[in-house]
């Protein structure tokens, strides 16, 4: 029975014990190897029964630290067998080393610190392919759509004598929709978990968009490319 392949969030792990690794391989003996076999393991990421007993066993988990470090365009020598997501991630710690470093750590606090509340609802790709992965994608988007969060939003901005439009594109759902887009916006919150950790959340943090420009803020075009700030997308639809 093979193992399902590594997904992103994993990769993040192991990559972060490379880079702090000074880019090289850890051993199967190295204690950070068997903590983080051990955390893999509880990660709820794969389905128990998709799994042989020798999943993300201390020998995968390093077998994978010396494809991470192969991967590095640095090295010497042919990469081992790593695929094409293991490049991405290399690719993002060497653009975002500080960043991706972050997500690394939050996804072990999230994985130790549990329960996982995580929405019950189908993998949605654009989490599959987040920059910091999979478990920060999905949580980034629970809290987005705190309802408390969002009506404080809504509530300022119309206070302030604005109107549910889009901040990049000024698109209203009840001018397109009429009374069915009425009081309908989404609330994106600007800053990644990780970087925000789970502080208090301000308002002026949050933004109004559309879904269209929401999902454009959230796509990873590429690997070495971090989030699109509404204001960045902004300037890339006038341009
Ligand atoms: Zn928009
Ligand atoms: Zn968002």
């Amino acid at each position: 029975m093979r193992n399902p392949s590594w997904q992103r969030d994993e990769l993040l792990l192991a990559c972060a014990l490379v880079v702090q690794n000074g880019w090289k391989e850890l051993r199967e003996n190295d204690l950070q190897v068997m903590d983080l076999s051990d955390l893999l393991q509880v990660l709820p990421l794969h389905p128990v029964e998709t799994r042989s007993v020798k999943f993300r066993s201390t020998g995968s988990v390093s077998r994978k630290t010396t494809d991470l470090a192969t991967a590095h365009p640095s090295h010497q020598g042919p990469p081992t067998r790593g695929g094409r997501l293991d490049k991405e991630v290399v690719a993002a710690f060497i653009a975002r080393p500080e960043e991706m470093l972050a997500a690394a750590e939050r996804i072990r606090n999230v994985a130790v610190n549990g329960p996982f509340q995580l929405p019950a609802e189908p993998p949605d790709p654009d989490d599959e392919a987040a920059p910091e992965g999979r478990l920060l994608a999905r949580l980034h988007h629970a809290r987005e759509r705190d309802p408390k969060l969002r009506a404080r939003k809504i509530k300022s901005v119309l206070a302030a004598g604005g109107s549910l439009r889009c901040e990049v594109c000024d698109f209203s759902f009840a001018e397109t929709y009429g009374s069915l887009g009425d009081g309908y916006i989404e609330v994106h919150h600007t800053l990644p978990l990780h970087v925000s950790g789970e502080t208090t959340t301000s308002l002026d943090d949050l933004a109004l968009l559309c879904s269209n420009c929401h999902r454009m803020c959230h796509r990873s075009a590429s690997p070495e490319e971090p989030w699109r700030t509404p204001t960045a997308l902004r300037a890339l639809l006038t341009n």
